[in-house]
């Protein structure tokens, strides 16, 4: 038995907004994770019973695991075909706001969102939600965004005729939102879905493989090189920092979604609570942080950096250089870690 997380008013309101909608689209965060492209791509896959023209707009490009997942193939790049996705959103009536509660983690996608007439309905399990949405379905307590539209398509009445595709979908943006079931995933219900979505014919094993062992040769040898040359153990504060230069990553021949993953590692050396990594791109850099326990590692990424997340997993971008950033990362960090420890 799953219990009702969504209210039964949305679940309704969100039912005959699709009824009522001609043209669907559904779009996700930047740099979008398995979570994103699994609830859009699951999303998309169930909409299909209800024959309405539906398309998957995403910010920028996924990254290579990803094309395992149905119709990932259809989804189309905001950076790449703005003048096609305008149009579309143009004789949109509504649009589905995926794995994220602030426009501006959509980049130059969230003002025409803004701007858009059609109907929004977001669902997402981030803190902080900031109003743009007519119906916001904000679950932070639940693990993935994923999980929350299996949960609104069975209280829609459509469990029975979920597909395999929808299925496949969701559960690789559950796996992904909490590392394949090691973290943030105490939940029993979690367990209950997952049971749902074997007796569905997903192939979970095969679609573990594929999310998280499908990498190319250099991943592993730059995840050498970060660890053995450039990480750094701040043993006082229980911290790990790492960063990588654009130079260093094209030494690697870096491609999108090569440093997936990296942040965890530290966090497996006893002691660490904090893992901080800085990736160098073009005018900014992207910052990754993970924690353990109830060290907030999103309090973190937003006092200091303007981010955010979730409690143990959240990010950032910097205006500051490379070396700026890890100055200021270093600097402001005894006076945090004094704080919680004062709290806690
Ligand atoms: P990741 O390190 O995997 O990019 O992100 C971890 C978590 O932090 C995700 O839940 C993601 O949505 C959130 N996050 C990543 N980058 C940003 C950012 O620039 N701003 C905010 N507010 N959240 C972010
Ligand atoms: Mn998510």
């Amino acid at each position: 038995m799953i219990t009702k997380v969504i209210p039964e008013e949305k679940v309704v309101a969100a039912y005959k907004a699709i009824q009522r909608a001609k043209r669907i689209v559904i779009v996700a965060h930047k740099r979008p994770d398995g979570d994103a492209i699994g609830s859009c791509l699951g999303l998309y896959h169930f909409l299909y019973s209800f024959e309405r023209e539906t398309f998957v707009i995403l910010p920028d490009a996924i990254p290579a695991n990803m094309s395992i997942l149905p119709s990932s193939n259809e989804i189309l790049n905001y950076e790449l075909e703005t003048e096609k996705c305008n149009s579309i959103l143009a004789e949109t009536d509504l649009i589905f706001c995926l794995d994220f509660n602030n426009l501006g983690r959509i980049g130059d996608l969230g003002n025409v969102i803004a701007q858009s007439s059609a109907e929004k309905i977001m669902i997402d399990h981030h803190l902080d939600y900031q109003p743009f949405a007519d119906i916001a379905i904000s679950h932070p307590e639940i693990a993935s965004t994923s999980e929350l539209v299996f949960r609104l398509i069975c209280r829609m009445g459509y469990f029975s005729d979920m597909s395999l595709q929808t299925a496949e979908c969701i559960c690789a943006g559950m796996l992904t939102d909490t590392g394949g079931l090691a973290y943030n995933s105490n939940s029993p219900e979690i367990y209950t879905i997952f049971a749902e979505l074997l007796r569905k014919g997903v192939d979970k094993d095969a679609l573990y493989r594929h999310l998280f062992n499908t990498y190319k040769e250099n991943r592993m040898r730059l995840m050498g090189y970060v660890l053995s040359q450039k990480l750094e153990i701040l043993p006082e504060y229980q911290t790990a920092i790492f960063s990588l230069s654009e130079k260093e990553l094209a030494q690697y021949n870096y491609e999108k979604g090569d440093t997936e993953g990296f942040v965890n590692l530290p966090l497996s050396i006893q002691g660490i609570r904090f893992s901080i990594f800085a990736r160098e791109e073009k005018d900014t850099v992207k910052l990754s942080l993970r924690s353990v326990g109830d060290f907030p590692a999103n309090q973190f990424a937003n006092q200091y950096f303007d981010g955010g997340g979730h409690l143990n997993a959240s990010g950032a971008e910097s205006k500051l250089s490379l070396s700026d950033t890890i100055k200021k990362i270093k600097e402001v960090l005894p006076a945090f870690c004094e704080e919680i420890d004062k709290q806690n």
